[in-house]
């Protein structure tokens, strides 16, 4: 199928993807979304965040606890293995460190030895060395019946526990913040089981993480957002623990009536459109093909009279006496005008056949000259009675092109009629045979003495349908189809027409793939 034939087709899907396109940009133009937060009770929530502060701080001060209870029992220790073995028993004790007055510091370290690259040890204010927390035993001098334990969270170091063991000894435990988070952890796991169930109940989107980022609990949907509406934060000197909830929304669309109903009519008036052309292009293609198969079919009736009429002129003209001056006359204008007729029709049906995909060309080694004393044999009487001369010039001896023989004969007679039809006043024409070796190729040129053709015309007169409007064509008989079948013909033997600019009258030059010699066959065989 042609391209001109799936033309209408194409349009049509175009359109169509054109209103798709209008109603898709309408639709998102008119569209609305509103999102808004969902009204939800989250008295849940603040009830389990209160719950576990509480917790974190009880289970801060249990560990609290633990150090003052390792405090009792070193008091009664003698050796360091005593002592290490004591401070063991407690989670993320990592370093003892017992400060004697009168006496250097003593630094146990309580990490397996494997893992252990050496804590800094606490320092008192006045010693020189450059690293460890800073042990200010004033508030124990001030008050020696105060206090006994204290906290240092000195930025760079873990938490330190310093407590008095006696009034002269005190104990500065290093601890491990990570370790202890853990334990916790591993403490609240039991507790959220229990104490976190209302906030599922409540259906709240939420979840609980330790100080690591460690998810402890969760619970509701799958959040949409990483980060959390509201974030509860439970700090204790071991970490933060956070308690996380979304907001969950609901979202609302509305439509612009006004825009969507505007984008609904206007694709469906584009495919109304879309519509009515694909119709009218599919009935003028119709009516186009069915013109062209008309012409064709009343040429094919046409072409067999015409050539009994051609044929039996041929023979009336041969048994004609020689002094039948008048008849013969007369007989030579009937050939004549048949001829041309015959031209006409062989014109429309190249023209026809090119419509339904091309003509079917026999290609075969042609004689050049041959064919040009043939043309010039039908066209004789004619130009005989427009006193019109041909010279030859170029190669005379056989001369083979590739080519079909009818379709040489055709291009020749649309150049050769042209000649008659429009520089007949001219006087004489030239044929100029040509071999151009290089490019192994046959030249043959037809100029006349006529008025030309102006260079803005040069390429309009291949045009099918198109005549110029001047003095030349003016009652000139023609369809203006000669020039176009021509130069198509030549195209399809792998030729070329054209028009040569020249100072006097027009020249085509017609070009034809040179017939190699054992491409020709003797005409003996
Ligand atoms: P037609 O002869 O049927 O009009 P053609 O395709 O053969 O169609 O020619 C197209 C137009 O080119 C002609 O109408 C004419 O104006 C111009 N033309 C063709 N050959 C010549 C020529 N030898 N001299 C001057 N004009 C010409």
């Amino acid at each position: 199928m042609t391209f001109h034939r799936r033309l209408p087709a194409i349009i049509l899907a175009a359109v169509i993807f054109l209103a798709a396109l209008v109603l898709i940009v309408g639709r998102s133009l008119s569209r609305d979304v509103r999102t808004e937060p969902l009204e939800q009770d989250r008295s849940a929530l603040t009830t389990f965040t209160t719950q576990m502060l509480g917790e974190v701080k009880d289970l801060e001060s249990l560990y609290q606890s633990h150090l003052l209870d390792v405090k009792e029992k070193l008091k009664t220790s003698t050796s360091r293995i005593e002592t290490s073995s004591i401070c063991r028993n407690v989670v993320g004790l990592e370093q003892v460190s017992i400060f004697k007055s009168g006496s250097p510091p003593i630094h146990i370290d309580l990490r397996e030895s494997s893992r252990a690259e050496t804590l800094p040890p606490p320092r008192l204010p006045g010693d020189d060395s450059t690293d460890g927390v800073i042990v200010d035993l004033e508030p124990f001098h001030r008050d020696p019946y105060g206090t006994d334990f204290f906290w240092i969270d000195q930025a760079g170091y873990p938490p330190h526990f310093v407590t008095r063991a006696s009034y002269q000894v005190t104990l500065v435990f290093a601890i491990n913040p990570h370790l202890v988070a853990t334990e916790i952890n591993s403490w609240l796991q039991t507790w959220l089981r229990e104490k976190y169930r209302p906030v599922e109940v409540a259906h709240l989107t939420a979840s609980v993480k330790g100080p690591y980022d460690e998810l402890l609990i969760r619970s509701g949907k799958e959040p949409e957002e990483p980060t959390p509406t509201l974030l509860l934060p439970i700090s204790s000197r071991f970490g933060d623990w956070k308690v996380n909830f979304w907001e969950q929304t609901v979202s609302t669309v509305d439509y612009n009536t006004p825009i969507l109903i505007g984008s609904i009519a206007l694709s469906l008036l584009l495919i109304l459109i879309g519509m009515i052309g694909f119709i009218q292009q599919r009935r003028a293609l119709l009516l186009a093909e069915q013109r062209v198969s008309f012409a064709n079919r009343v040429s094919h009736e046409l072409r067999t009279p015409l050539t009994n009429i051609l044929l039996n002129i041929d023979l009336i003209s041969d048994n004609l006496p020689d002094d039948a001056g008048s008849a013969r006359k007369r007989l030579d204008l009937v050939r004549e005008e048949s001829s041309r007729l015959s031209r006409l029709l062989e014109n429309v049906l190249s023209f026809s056949r090119k419509e339904r995909g091309g003509p079917k060309l026999r290609i075969v080694p042609c004689e050049v000259n041959a064919s040009v004393d043939e043309i010039l044999e039908q066209f004789a009487p004619s130009l005989k009675r427009r006193n019109l001369k041909v010279q030859r010039r170029g190669v005379r001896e056989p001369i083979f092109v590739m080519a079909d023989q009818d379709a040489l004969c055709q291009i020749l007679g649309n150049l050769i009629s042209n000649v008659e039809k429009y520089a007949s006043h001219g006087k004489s024409f030239e044929i100029e045979i040509n071999e151009c070796k290089e490019i192994n190729e046959v030249q043959i040129a037809v100029s006349d003495q006529g008025p030309g053709i102006s260079k803005g015309n040069a390429v309009k007169i291949f045009r099918p349908f198109v005549r110029l409007h001047d003095k030349t064509t003016e009652g000139v008989s023609g369809t203006g189809l000669g020039l176009a079948i021509a130069s198509e013909l030549a195209f399809s033997m792998e030729g070329t027409l054209t028009l040569v600019p020249t100072r006097i009258g027009a020249r085509f030059e017609l070009t034809l793939p040179k017939a190699n010699a054992t491409n020709v066959i003797p005409i003996a065989s």
